[in-house]
């Protein structure tokens, strides 16, 4: 289901462990965000990789980095020729460059990956945010 007007786009996906319902590929479990919800400054994937499966194949980039955000599970990650346990938790920042693939152990391994080219962001929350008069419901009114 998604509800979108002009300043923003909801999409409901349901429980992530319907991702393995998702295709890319021929990648089970994952699921791209920019297109269906009309992002323009980054890019980001759901997953959920079977327990016991892993990536086929090693990948970089050429100008995004990646911010892998494990949200369930245990698996390995390789980067670089080191290979490292993760799990809900663990957050990884890899550079363009960086040689990458995972695995998921015993369980069904959850992550979120945000996809951004490296060096766009030029400004955060407390220099780009602005803070409005609008209340909300649960605002006191007074
Ligand atoms: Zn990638």
């Amino acid at each position: 289901m998604k509800d979108r007007s002009d300043n923003y786009t909801i999409l409901e996906l349901g429980s992530f462990e319907n991702l393995s319902m998702k295709d890319y590929n021929g990648l089970g479990g994952k699921y791209f965000l920019a297109s269906e919800l009309g992002l323009t400054g980054c890019e980001v994937s759901l997953n959920r990789l079977p327990a016991g499966q892993g990536m086929p194949f090693v990948h970089a980039h050429k100008q995004n980095e990646e911010l892998y955000i494990i949200t369930k599970g245990m698996g390995t990650f390789f980067i670089d020729g080191s290979e490292f346990p993760v799990q809900e938790g663990s957050i990884i920042r890899i550079a363009p460059g960086g040689e990458r693939s995972w695995k998921a152990d015993d369980q069904d391994l959850y992550f979120v990956c945000i996809q951004a080219k490296e060096g766009s962001l030029t400004q955060a929350t407390k220099q780009d945010g602005i803070l409005l008069s609008t209340k909300t419901s649960w605002m006191n009114q007074l």
